[in-house]
This record gives structure tokens, C-alpha cells and sequence, in this order.
């Protein structure tokens, strides 16, 4: 396959098939697919969202070949967003809150961004606040703002729902994935609920954050978990949210790197646990879809497939 731009090898990512004979827990003639979305070239979901919001961008003309994208984000969709944005001549600047993945942090940086920090403390919301200062401040900026644009959603709607009805046809039982600004989560499910409209729509978010009304806390699993109710929710009739704790999620990251050659970050063991109490509680020949959102190297400095305490 000849390519000319490394953008172009956005998407059209692989489906893994787990089987009874990979997991027990998956009931015999079920199957468990898992969409793998770190072997994007920027490591994570996040590339499809960069392309899109920049598409966007220039067809409503918000955007210029002079302007500078600013984005509060936690990694992934800086590094999306850096390298749409190297592929249209723009510069970036991302506002990241302090304990985020260096390695992210690093990659951002590695493709032409610049980045500001917010304090820890502060969380996504105070990185959301210092973007949206850092834009009124500059002349000829863009602010996507994920968390709020539609584009978002929208991104994943018109690129992921479709290669997996694509590959599986419109029957898919249960829809199983983490959520972070929620837009892969709702942009997906609108799709596959309007090809089944039974379709059952499983939520996932770590053990801290807010969905099943828990309180709000930090937690170790990084890029999904919410400390408000994404907007992208409204009128989207999501069966349940699974809430995974930390202890799980890495133990199924580990596994699925150590058992299974898959070398995933957290939030990935953290849908594949929920998508296995899903799976199992489905009749017989039930197919579930998850999704692994990002490649785990860039989580080695925190030991994610070695740490003992998880
Ligand atoms: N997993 C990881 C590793 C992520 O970085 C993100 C995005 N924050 C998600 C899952 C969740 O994606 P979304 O923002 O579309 O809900």
C-alpha cells in the first residue's frame, strides 16, 4: 500500500475476534470485537478526531492556513491534533494538566506543539479554562474545544461506526467503550442504534468518576472518566454504565499485553473487562464491539505492565 502523507493512514483499523477459546468468559459461539485503534499512526482514536476537527475547521472557514489550534486536552488528542495539524502547515498549542503521561506530553512536542500546563488539581476543567484565556488573548486562533463540539461525535460517526458495520454487518448486540469527552462513545452509538435500534449501549468509566452517581476522585486509568455529564448524552439511550476500578483495568491491561501480544493502555483493560461481564450476561451468539483507544507505550513511565500494586 503506497501512501503520501502518514495522515492518510488514519482509520480503517483492524477488528480483533476473541472467542470462548481466548476468554472463558465469553459464552461459546458469542464473540467479543475489539476495534484497535492504537495502530493509528499517532497511537490512538484521538487521530480521527484531529482530521476531522481540522476538515471542519477550514470548511466553515475557522480556520486559515495562519491559524494557531489551541486545545485543553490529556494527550491523545493533542498528538491527533499535531499531526493534522503538520499536515496542514498549522502551529498548536495544547494546555495539559500537570500529571498527564509525560510520553504524551513528549509526542505532542515531537510533532511542533507547545505546551502549557494547569495544575493538577485544577483537572480537565482547569485546562479548559486556561485554553479558552489563551484564545481570547490571541488574534486568529482556534479553540475545538472537544468536549463540547459536535464535530466530535460527529467524527466518529462518519468514520469508525461505518467500518464496523462495514465488517460485521448491522447486527451488533452490544456497544461497550469508555468515556472520556464521550465523543467516540455517543458518535458510534448513534450510528449502530440506527442500524439496530435494539442495539444494548454499555458505557464505561473507572472507579472516581461520575456516571453511576459515585463521587468524583482521582484514579490511575487515564483518558476516560468524567467529573460532569458529557453534552453529547442528551436523548442517547445508553443502556448502563460499567464502572471498572483501577485494580481491574490494569490487570486486564496486563493480560492482554502478557497473554494476548496487545500492548494497549488502560483504558483499553478497562473496556475489555466490562465488554467480558457484557458478553456474558448476552445469549449465546451475541456480538459485542469494544474499543481499544491508544497504544500503551506511552504509559511506561508508570509502569503499566509491571506495576505490583495492581
Ligand atoms: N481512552 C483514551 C486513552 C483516551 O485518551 C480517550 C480520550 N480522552 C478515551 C479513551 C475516551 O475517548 P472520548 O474522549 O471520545 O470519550
Amino acid at each position: 500500500m503506497i501512501i503520501h502523507s502518514i495522515q492518510a493512514a488514519i482509520g480503517k483499523t483492524p477488528l480483533l475476534k476473541f472467542t470462548h477459546q481466548e476468554f472463558k468468559e465469553i459464552p461459546e459461539t458469542s464473540a467479543i470485537y475489539a476495534k484497535l485503534e492504537y495502530l493509528n499512526p499517532g497511537g490512538s482514536i484521538k487521530d480521527r478526531l484531529g482530521s476531522y476537527l481540522l476538515e471542519e475547521g477550514f470548511a466553515q472557514q475557522k480556520i486559515t492556513n495562519k491559524t494557531t489550534i489551541i486545545e485543553p486536552t490529556a494527550g491523545n488528542t493533542g498528538i491527533g491534533l499535531a499531526l493534522a495539524a503538520l499536515g496542514a502547515g498549522l502551529q498548536t498549542i495544547f494546555v495539559v494538566p500537570e500529571k498527564f503521561s509525560l510520553e504524551k506530553q513528549a509526542l505532542m512536542q515531537a510533532l511542533g506543539a507547545k505546551i502549557v500546563h494547569t495544575p493538577t488539581e485544577e483537572g480537565i476543567q482547569g485546562a479548559i479554562r486556561k485554553a479558552k484565556e489563551l484564545h481570547q488573548e490571541m488574534v486568529d486562533s482556534y479553540l475545538p474545544l472537544q468536549f463540547e463540539n459536535s464535530a466530535n461525535p460527529a467524527a466518529y460517526y462518519h468514520s469508525l461506526a461505518p467500518e464496523l458495520v462495514v465488517d460485521l454487518g448491522p447486527k451488533i448486540t452490544s456497544f461497550v467503550a469508555g468515556i472520556g469527552s464521550g465523543g467516540t462513545f455517543s458518535g458510534v452509538a448513534r450510528y449502530l442504534l440506527e442500524q439496530n435500534s435494539a442495539i444494548r449501549l454499555i458505557g464505561v468509566e473507572p472507579e472516581g468518576s461520575i456516571l453511576n452517581g459515585g463521587p468524583s476522585h482521582s484514579h490511575e486509568v487515564e483518558g476516560i472518566g468524567v467529573e460532569f455529564i458529557p453534552p453529547f448524552f442528551a436523548e442517547l439511550p445508553i443502556t448502563e454504565f460499567a464502572t471498572i476500578s483501577d485494580n481491574a483495568a490494569f490487570a486486564m491491561t496486563r493480560k492482554l499485553a502478557k497473554q494476548h501480544g496487545l500492548l494497549v493502555g488502560s483504558s483499553s483493560g478497562a473496556a475489555m473487562a466490562a465488554a467480558l461481564v457484557e458478553i456474558a450476561k448476552l445469549p449465546m451468539g451475541s456480538q459485542a464491539v469494544t474499543i481499544f483507544p491508544d497504544a500503551g507505550d506511552r504509559y511506561l513511565s508508570q509502569a503499566i505492565y509491571s506495576r505490583e500494586d495492581y
